[in-house]
C-alpha cells in the first residue's frame, strides 16, 4: 500500500506538552507556565492508496488556525499554550492534491482524535465518511468539549461521523480494535491516554506494519522512553497505552509515524521500523 506523509503547516508547543511534568492537574498547569517553547513541529495526516478506496487519517490544521480570533481568548490553553503556522495552500486539499489524490475520492477519513490540528481539514471531505470514536465525539462536544480544548463550533455544518464503539477483538498488546477494510489489512486500534477515545491506525503489509499514531507520543524515543504528555487527561491510561505500544514493536516490525514527529516523514520515505535506526 503506498501511504503518503501530508503535512499540513506546523505547530509549536510547550516542551512540558511534549514530555509532561508533575502529577494530576499540575501536569497542565506545567504545561501552561512553561517558558519554553519546542521547534516548530510538522502537523501531520496521512493518505492511504488501498484497493478498496483512499483512506485519509487525519485532517491536519486548516490555515484559519494562523488567523486572529480563530482560537477562543478565553481559554488559556489556546492564549498561553500553542502557535498554529498554516497556510491556505499547505491544507489537506492541496496536500491531497500534490500527490495526485482529489479529496473528493476519498472513501473514508479516520480520526484519531479531534483535536483542531486533526480535525482543522474536515470541511474538506464532504463525499467521505468520516470515523471516530462515540468516546471522543462525546468528550469534544458542547460547553464541556470546549473546556476541554476542543473546538466543536469550528467542525463543518452538519458533521455527522460515523460513532465507533470498538468492540473487545484483541490485535496484539491492543484490547480493542476493528478492521476498516474488507481485506483486514487495515485496523483502528484503541490507544486512549492523549485524550479518552484516541485510536491509531494499523496497516498490515508483508514486510511489517504501520502504525499512524496520531499524538500517541510526539515523537519515536518518546514512545520508547514512555514519556506521557502534559496534557493527557488521564496519564496512567496513556502510560498503559505507550507500554502496549512498545511491546508491539518488540513484537513486530513496525513503522511508527506520530502526528508531530519531525522525523516520522524521513522514516517514512525509507521504511524505517522501530529500533533499527
Ligand atoms: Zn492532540
Amino acid at each position: 500500500m503506498r501511504v503518503h506523509a501530508l503535512q499540513t503547516g506546523t505547530v509549536r508547543v510547550k516542551t512540558r506538552q511534549r514530555e509532561g511534568a508533575g502529577r494530576g492537574p499540575a501536569r497542565a498547569i506545567n504545561t501552561m507556565r512553561d517558558r519554553e517553547w519546542t521547534e516548530p513541529l510538522p502537523i501531520l495526516a496521512w493518505a492511504i492508496e488501498h484497493p478498496e478506496g483512499v483512506i485519509v487519517v487525519d485532517t491536519g490544521e486548516t490555515a484559519r488556525a494562523s488567523a486572529p480570533g480563530y482560537f477562543p481568548r478565553w481559554h488559556p490553553y489556546f492564549r498561553l499554550a500553542v502557535r498554529m503556522s498554516v497556510t491556505p495552500e499547505q491544507e489537506i486539499g492541496p496536500a491531497l492534491r500534490a500527490v495526485g489524490i482529489e479529496p473528493q475520492d476519498v472513501r473514508w477519513v479516520v480520526l484519531t482524535h479531534l483535536h483542531t490540528d486533526h480535525a482543522g481539514g474536515l470541511a474538506q471531505f464532504p463525499n467521505s465518511e468520516v470515523l471516530v470514536t462515540r468516546t471522543e465525539y462525546e468528550t469534544a462536544s458542547g460547553f464541556m468539549g470546549k473546556l476541554r480544548g476542543y473546538l466543536p463550533d469550528s467542525w463543518p455544518a452538519g458533521f455527522a461521523p460515523r460513532l465507533l464503539d470498538l468492540p473487545s477483538e484483541p490485535f496484539g498488546p491492543f484490547a480493542e480494535s476493528m478492521t476498516l477494510t474488507d481485506a483486514g489489512d487495515v485496523r483502528i486500534v484503541a490507544t486512549p491516554g492523549h485524550t479518552n477515545g484516541h485510536v491509531s491506525v494499523v496497516l498490515a503489509e508483508e514486510e511489517g506494519f504501520v502504525f499512524l499514531a496520531g499524538d500517541t507520543s510526539y515523537s519515536e524515543e518518546l514512545m520508547i522512553a514512555g514519556v506521557v504528555d502534559g496534557v493527557a487527561p488521564n496519564p496512567d491510561q496513556a502510560r498503559e497505552t505507550l507500554d502496549r505500544i512498545r511491546r508491539f514493536t518488540q513484537e513486530e516490525r513496525v513503522l511508527y509515524l506520530p502526528a508531530h514527529d519531525i522525523r516520522a516523514v524521513g522514516r517514512l520515505a525509507v521504511r524505517q521500523p522501530v529500533g533499527t535506526a
